[in-house]
C-alpha cells in the first residue's frame, strides 16, 4: 500500500532521540529551547513555544488571546476539526467563512461581506484562525487589513505550511498575525512523532503561552502575586494545562528541521510531475497562487464527481482496492455531528461542500518514489476510465 502521507527517519534523527534518551533529561531539557529557536530563527519570528500538538498549540493561543466566553472565533469549514474545536475549548462560540473554489483557503471576499454584517449585528469576531490548506498560505495581507478595521487577532492555523512562504517570507514570521501555529505530526512536514508550536512576535504572549503550556505557573518574582515564601517558590496566577513537549520529540524536531527545505524540495519535484502527467486527465489538478511557495503537504485533485459524490467515492474504492492510499481532505467541520447539534446545517458553507465531494489526497511524501508515483497516476487513468 503507498500511503497518502509518509514520515521521513533518518540514522541522524535516531541519533539524535537516543543521545536524548542516554542524557539527564528526558522531558524538560535543553533541547526543546534550541529546537524553539531554530524554527523560530527559520521563520524569522522572535519566539518559538514547543507543545505536545498543534492542538494544543490551537487551545493555548486561543486562551492567550483572552478568548472565553461570549467571543466569537472564525476559521475555514475545509479544515481538520482542531482549528474549531479550540474556540469550544475556551467556551467561545465557532463560526465558518466559505472558501474561495480555487485556492480552496478562506475567501476574502466571503469573509469582508460577513464582517460588514457582523460590525452591523454588534457580533464581530475576537480572532480569526485563516488555515493555510495544503501547504499553501491565505492571503495574509488582505486579511491584516481586515483586522486592522475591524480589530480582531489572526491566529495562523499553518499546520501543513511550515518551510512554505509568502510573498517571500517564510510562513511563521508572524508578519501579519498575533501567532502561527505548527503541527509536527508524522503526515505533516517534519515530525516529533507528536507535536506542534506556537510562534509570535509580541513577548507578553509568549510569556503567556509559556505559562499556558505549565499549568498557568510562574517563577518570574515579578509575575507572582505575592511575596515568594523562598526560593522554591512557584506560584500559579492562571489556569494553564500540561501541554508540555519532552526532549526526545524536540530532538527529532531539530533533526528533522535540518532538511526541511530539502524535504519541501522534494515535494516540489513530485507535484511538478503530478501536474504534468495528470494534464490530459479529467479531473481539476491544484492551483497555487503566485505569491505563495506552497509546502504541498497535501495534492489534493478535484474529481467531477456527479451525483452527490458518487463518482469520487467509486475513484477512492478503486485506487484503495489498486493499493494507493488516497485520503480525503476535509470533510466541512460544521458538517461533522457535533457541529449539526450546535446548529450548523448541510449547504450553510456551499463551495467548501461542493470541494467536499469531489476531493481526493494523492499520495505526497518526500519518500515517494517516481515508479510509485507512475503507479498513482496510471491507477488514477484507470479508474477515471
Ligand atoms: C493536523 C492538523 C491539526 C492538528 O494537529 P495535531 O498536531 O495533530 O494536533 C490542526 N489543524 C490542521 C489544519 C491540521 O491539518
Amino acid at each position: 500500500m503507498i500511503p497518502y502521507g509518509r514520515q521521513n527517519i533518518e540514522e541522524s534523527d535516531i541519533e539524535a532521540v537516543i543521545n536524548v534518551l542516554r542524557s539527564d533529561w528526558i522531558t524538560q531539557g535543553p533541547v526543546i529551547g534550541q529546537f524553539e529557536a531554530a524554527v523560530a530563527a527559520y521563520c524569522g519570528a522572535k519566539f518559538g513555544i514547543a507543545v505536545n500538538s498543534a492542538t494544543s498549540a490551537l487551545h493555548s493561543a486561543c486562551a492567550a488571546l483572552g478568548l472565553g466566553p461570549g467571543d466569537r472565533l472564525w476559521t475555514s469549514p475545509n479544515t481538520f476539526v482542531a482549528s474549531a474545536n479550540c474556540a469550544l475549548y475556551c467556551g467561545a462560540s465557532v463560526d465558518f467563512v466559505d472558501i474561495d473554489p480555487r485556492t480552496l483557503n478562506m475567501s476574502i471576499p466571503v469573509l469582508e461581506a460577513r464582517l460588514v454584517e457582523a460590525e452591523a449585528a454588534g457580533t464581530l469576531p475576537k480572532i480569526i484562525v485563516p488555515v493555510h490548506f495544503a501547504g499553501q498560505s491565505c492571503d495574509m495581507q488582505a486579511v491584516r487589513v481586515l483586522a486592522d478595521r475591524y480589530g480582531f487577532y489572526v491566529i495562523e492555523d499553518a499546520s501543513h505550511a511550515i518551510g512554505a512562504r509568502y510573498q517571500g517570507d517564510p510562513v511563521g514570521s508572524c508578519c501579519y498575525s498575533d501567532i502561527t501555529v505548527f503541527s509536527f505530526h508524522p503526515v505533516k512536514i517534519i515530525t516529533t512523532a507528536e507535536g506542534g508550536m506556537t510562534l509570535t512576535n509580541n513577548p507578553e504572549l509568549a510569556d503567556r503561552l509559556r505559562r499556558l503550556r505549565n499549568h498557568g505557573l510562574t517563577r518570574e518574582p515579578d509575575m507572582m502575586r505575592y511575596a515568594p515564601d523562598g526560593p522554591w517558590c512557584y506560584q500559579q496566577i492562571e489556569l494553564g494545562y500540561n501541554y508540555r513537549m519532552t526532549d526526545m520529540q524536540a530532538a527529532l524536531g531539530l533533526s528533522q528541521l535540518a532538511r526541511l527545505d530539502e524535504y519541501v524540495r522534494r515535494r516540489h519535484q513530485l507535484v511538478a510531475r503530478y501536474d504534468q502527467l495528470l494534464s490530459g486527465l479529467p479531473i481539476t489538478i491544484p492551483w497555487c497562487h503566485p505569491d505563495c511557495y506552497s509546502a504541498y503537504h497535501l495534492y489534493p485533485v478535484r474529481i467531477n464527481s456527479g451525483l452527490a459524490g458518487q463518482g469520487r467515492r467509486e475513484i477512492y474504492e478503486y485506487m484503495q482496492a489498486a493499493g494507493i492510499g488516497v485520503n480525503v481532505h476535509y470533510i466541512p467541520v460544521h458538517t461533522q455531528p457535533y457541529y449539526q447539534d450546535i446548529g450548523f446545517r448541510k449547504g450553510d458553507f456551499p463551495e467548501a461542500e461542493r470541494y467536499y465531494l469531489e476531493a481526493l489526497s494523492l499520495p505526497l511524501f518526500p519518500g515517494l518514489g517516481t515508479e510509485e508515483q507512475d503507479s498513482v497516476v496510471d491507477a488514477l487513468a484507470r479508474a477515471l476510465k
